[in-house]
């Protein structure tokens, strides 16, 4: 029914988007966006998003750029790592402008790095092999050295449980003050061109409000900076992921912080379970629904009883100790239908799917909406 991304006049996809504009009169909730690219975030406006609630940043650090990450990972003071960051904030700067310009006058949850490590580092064995071939001399044999002592120190036996997220921001300094002074600069310049870019920036794996403090700090002193330089006010707001237990059972403390949470419930899902998201699919989920001990998987449809409740449980001391605070959740459970009826029904303002599944996400919104009321 799509003629590139247009839908064309046949009479039942005619009928079901005016169900579907009919639904957003009567759904509660608000349904955003997971996109990182400014093509993404055009087409799911296309579909209905009213903002976007997830920008994985770590996705443009991929491709070409990934040597500009090798760069800044071999560094071995921080001169090298202030050289390695200055590459980036540029490039950086233009992804944001081109989001935030595709979601005019829309919030944008711009999710600060937050890459498993071993995504980003070479094989170590590849990287052992290929410097034992190498019959290079000079400076690329050097780059290689330093790479392969950076990846064996770097090496991590659980890269899910280590150094990622708000530990990364914290560990490598000017790393996430880099990401802040390129989405203000972004706001900044859409705002002179007559835009009206809504930016919030996002911290994510927070187990501890003291991380998110040090953090919220950093992201002032650069709000400070890029303002008096430009002599321009940019609105943007901060906020965390909420996707570890602690953040959950502590998000009172967090919510006196923070302007908004976005729930992170794949890894909230895995941290409760103790579910390892990459492996456990596989290996015995299977076995699991034929016992009955689930009847699909946590990671598809939100375990309303467990990870749920920690959902509830945050919402609940969040709103409590900040009533102003924004709600919404990001993790893939924000496009699955069953699991948009708890969210509507625990309070959250809004859930972020994929650009695909905004449609579907705004007609379940509106039925569970009806089906409570
Ligand atoms: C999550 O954990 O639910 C989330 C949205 O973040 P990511 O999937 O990128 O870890
Ligand atoms: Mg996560």
């Amino acid at each position: 029914h799509f003629e590139g991304e247009e839908v064309v006049g046949d009479p039942l996809v005619d009928a079901v988007a005016r169900i579907v504009a009919h639904a957003d009169s009567t759904r509660r909730l608000m349904v955003r966006t997971n996109a990182d690219t400014a093509d993404d975030a055009a087409r799911a406006r296309r579909f209905g998003a009213q903002g976007i609630g997830l920008c994985r940043t770590e996705h443009m650090f991929l491709g070409d750029r990934r040597q500009l990450v090798e760069d800044l990972i071999v560094a071995e003071d921080a001169a090298g790592q202030t050289e390695a960051l200055a590459a980036l904030g540029p490039l950086q700067r233009g992804d944001f402008e081109e989001i935030l310009t595709a979601m005019d006058g829309l919030p944008v949850t711009i999710r600060l790095i937050d890459p498993p490590l071993h995504e980003f580092l070479p094989d170590i064995t590849d990287l052992s092999v290929s410097l034992a071939l190498a019959d290079t001399k000079g400076h690329r044999k050097k780059h290689e050295r330093k790479l392969l002592d950076a990846v064996q120190r770097l090496h991590e036996q659980n890269p899910m449980l280590g150094l990622r997220g708000v530990r990364l921001g914290i560990v490598i300094p000017g790393l996430f003050e880099m990401q802040a002074r390129a989405i203000l600069e972004a706001a900044a310049a859409c705002v002179r061109r007559g835009g009206d870019p809504r930016p919030e920036i996002m911290v994510p794996l927070v187990g501890s409000v003291r991380e998110l403090d040090l953090i919220r700090g950093r992201i002032e002193q650069v709000a400070d900076e890029v303002q008096a330089d430009l002599g321009q006010e940019i609105d943007y707001k901060v906020g965390t992921m909420i996707e570890l237990p602690r953040a959950a059972l502590t998000a009172d403390e967090i919510a006196r912080s923070a302007q908004f949470f976005s729930f992170g419930t794949n890894d909230l899902t895995q941290m409760t379970w103790g579910f390892s998201r990459d492996d456990v699919e596989a290996a015995f989920f299977s076995t699991y629904i034929e016992h009955g001990v689930f009847g699909i998987s946590p990671f598809e449809t939100l375990d309303v009883e467990g990870v749920g409740q920690l959902v509830r449980t945050a919402a609940e001391r969040g709103r409590a100790a900040n009533p102003d605070l924004h709600l919404g959740v990001c993790g893939e459970h924000g496009g699955d239908p069953h699991s948009i009826h708890f969210f509507d029904e625990v309070g959250l303002d809004y859930v972020s799917c994929s650009p695909f599944r905004v449609p579907i996400a705004r007609l379940e919104a509106a039925r569970a909406h009806l089906m409570k009321g």
